[in-house]
């Protein structure tokens, strides 16, 4: 069945448009003004055509959601959503693909890494997705792999400059951006010193102290400004462009600012908890404040309105979720005795496009075009899925969310559809509803209810556009 979307307005990251799309099969076959279902019937016959009109609506290309973690390992248990429960979250929201994180363990392919991760999405994902490889256990053999990461479709790569199970050092950091590099393809980053962190826990838990309130302490934001600082420096010398990923701190965009002022070609990705949260919550009511424990952790004001304006100036590109959720009930607990075992991570993935919309838009932060840029264009240009993802034009996929501006709800983890039992936008009101999502063509969610699941494709990642 074709559909012929009616009056909506059409958002790109340049304006809105007031159009009428033309949906066949998995994709937008055409758009203009007043499209007419019998003209349209003989230029693509054989169809019978549905309209929906969407009159004072707003039209979005399918958001992406480019930084999540489901069905992460996280030591003797997984996180609260796996791709089935995270996937059918993202959809419910208005987000049709995302970029969740494959991990090499110590001793492992990035090729064995990438078969895992498609294993636990595969068949059971509502929405499209695909991976960024993060490479834990660099040598030459491993190096070798990278040409065939970028022939299964990977072009973005994460390093960690912290956690001892994970990082990578500083020579490394620069084999890695050199192979990766030579692929044309983009290398994120979790910028925080993990020494100096490690250093900070130990004077922190020597005072025999333990309590929530001492997570932002143990990771401030000079450890993630030197370590982005370190970056990139390393990046300058390699003469490549590089992402970090969750920014939180106006020291963090003054380094990228000076590398910016050089020159150097520097993508950012910052998160909703970085743009909404501030670090006093982790000294109110006690241990339920470990809700809110992420890494890096949350902030002040002055670094909240830091990030609003390089949204609005373009500093900021992407805003990801770093979806990683822990329950309150029985896992957010292992740390109850030592905040330091806390499982950092926090949802977000469902909530994400409102939050944006309600306290961006709505507030006058930024426009609804900027919004656009930010969760669909930019995101699909930066990892390859352009022009078929990301945006509302003829051929592309046809991902797209039919925006009510009107709709007003409280935020409750309890009518979500994300399993995790906790979020940290609790009671938070918000106007705008995702009123349907399409998935290639296909209606997959109606007012936050699900209507089609386990849809979801892989996306093979193709040519990036640096923008
Ligand atoms: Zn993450």
């Amino acid at each position: 069945m074709g559909i012929l979307i009616k009056n909506g307005q059409v958002v790109s990251s340049k304006g809105v448009d007031l159009e009428d799309i033309f949906v066949q099969g998995e994709k937008i076959v055409k758009i203009g003004k007043s499209l007419i279902a019998s003209d349209l019937k003989e230029e693509f016959p054989g169809e019978e055509i549905q309209i929906i009109d969407a009159k004072d609506k707003l039209i979005f290309p399918g958001f992406i959601d480019t930084h999540t973690h489901f069905d992460l390992d996280a030591g003797d248990f997984h996180t609260a959503d796996d791709f089935y429960s995270g996937t059918k979250a993202a959809i419910a929201g208005g987000t049709t693909t995302i970029l969740d994180f494959t991990t090499q363990e110590k001793g492992e392919t990035l090729n064995q890494a990438l078969d895992n991760w498609h294993k636990l999405a595969d068949g059971k994902s509502s929405c499209d997705y695909g991976f960024h490889m993060s490479i834990t256990d660099w040598n030459s053999d491993i190096k070798k792999e990278i040409k065939d990461m970028t022939n299964r479709g990977v072009n973005s790569y994460k390093l960690y400059m912290a956690y001892s199970n994970l990082k990578v050092n500083d020579g490394e950091i620069y084999e890695i951006l050199k192979a990766v590099k030579d692929e044309n393809g983009i290398v994120g980053v979790h910028c925080e010193n993990g020494e100096l962190i490690d250093s900070l826990i130990k004077e922190l838990k020597s005072n025999n102290k333990n309590s929530v309130s001492l997570h932002p302490l143990s990771r401030p934001k000079e450890a993630e400004a030197e370590a982005i600082h370190r970056l990139l420096v390393i990046a300058g010398l390699v003469d490549t462009p590089v992402n970090i990923v969750h920014l939180s701190s106006k020291l963090s965009l003054e380094e990228v600012r000076c590398a910016r002022e050089n020159g150097q070609k520097v993508y950012v990705e910052t998160c909703p908890q970085y743009l909404l949260l501030d670090d006093s919550v982790y000294g109110k009511d006690g241990f339920s404040a470990a809700k809110y424990v992420c890494s890096p952790p949350l902030r002040k004001e002055e670094d909240i309105e830091a990030i609003w304006k390089g949204l609005l100036n373009g500093e900021v590109q992407t805003i990801g979720t770093d979806h990683c959720s822990f329950n309150m009930s029985n896992q957010k607990t292992r740390g109850k005795d030592d905040f330091t075992k806390i499982p950092g991570g926090i949802p977000g993935t469902e909530e994400r496009p409102v939050l944006i919309y309600h306290f961006g838009v709505t507030k006058g932060k930024i426009t609804v075009s900027d919004m656009c840029g930010l969760l669909s264009e930019q995101p699909a240009k930066l990892f390859g899925m352009y022009p078929n993802k990301g945006t509302i034009k003829e051929g592309s996929d046809a991902d797209i969310v039919i925006w009510n501006k009107n709709i007003t709800r409280i935020i409750s983890a309890k009518d979500m559809n994300s399993i995790c039992d906790n979020t940290p936008y609790e009671d938070m009101k918000v106007t705008g509803l995702p009123e349907m999502v399409f998935l290639r063509g296909k209606l997959v969610a109606k007012e936050r209810k699900i209507i089609n699941e386990k849809l979801g494709k892989y996306v093979f990642r193709g040519e990036r556009t640096d923008f």
